[in-house]
């Protein structure tokens, strides 16, 4: 996680553009049931990685983490996260234990719902093209804008970074 700059909890739906970003999982299953699998240790965002998404957009194929916007995201109400909270009360469980994860201790889902955010996460792609009613629902914003953060004054929500 030396990538990462102290002090800021990670978004677990990030763009590959964001400062600090890494990639941590990748999306496997199907259309219908994607299911992500997580890496054992992050990856850096390089062009290699990001042309091997081609020819769809990285956040298709990639799950990416990166200090999270805070205010500058259209998720974040009130200093939490309304995109896990939806995810948490609508989706269904899709695991049964915690998956391994290697940006855990710094996601702020995991910091703010715990494991009901984990046993949740596999489901998750950040550009669904074909999401159902339940995780379009849980989106309700379909995507975050991509590109550099547009506020960065999020104070710091983790005692660890
Ligand atoms: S919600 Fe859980 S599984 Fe998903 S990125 Fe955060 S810590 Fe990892």
């Amino acid at each position: 996680m030396s990538e990462q700059p102290p002090g800021r909890s990670l978004c677990p739906s990030a763009q590959p553009e964001w400062q600090g970003s890494v990639a941590f999982g990748v999306v496997r299953g199907t259309a219908e049931e994607p299911r992500v699998t997580n890496y054992p240790e992050v990856l850096p965002v390089t062009e290699d990685l990001l042309k091997l998404a081609q020819p769809v957009h990285p956040t298709e194929v990639f799950r990416f983490a990166a200090p999270c916007l805070c205010h500058g995201c259209v998720h974040f109400k009130i200093d939490r996260c309304s995109l896990v909270e939806r995810i948490v009360r609508i989706l269904p469980e899709v695991v049964r234990s915690l998956p391994s994860c290697a940006i855990r201790s710094h996601c702020r889902w995991w910091q703010q719902e715990g494991a009901n955010a984990c046993f949740r996460c596999p489901q998750v792609v950040t550009e669904n093209h074909n999401p159902s009613t339940l995780m379009r629902k849980a989106a309700a914003v379909t995507q975050v804008a991509r590109g550099e953060p547009v506020s960065r004054g999020c104070q710091s929500q983790s005692a660890s970074l």
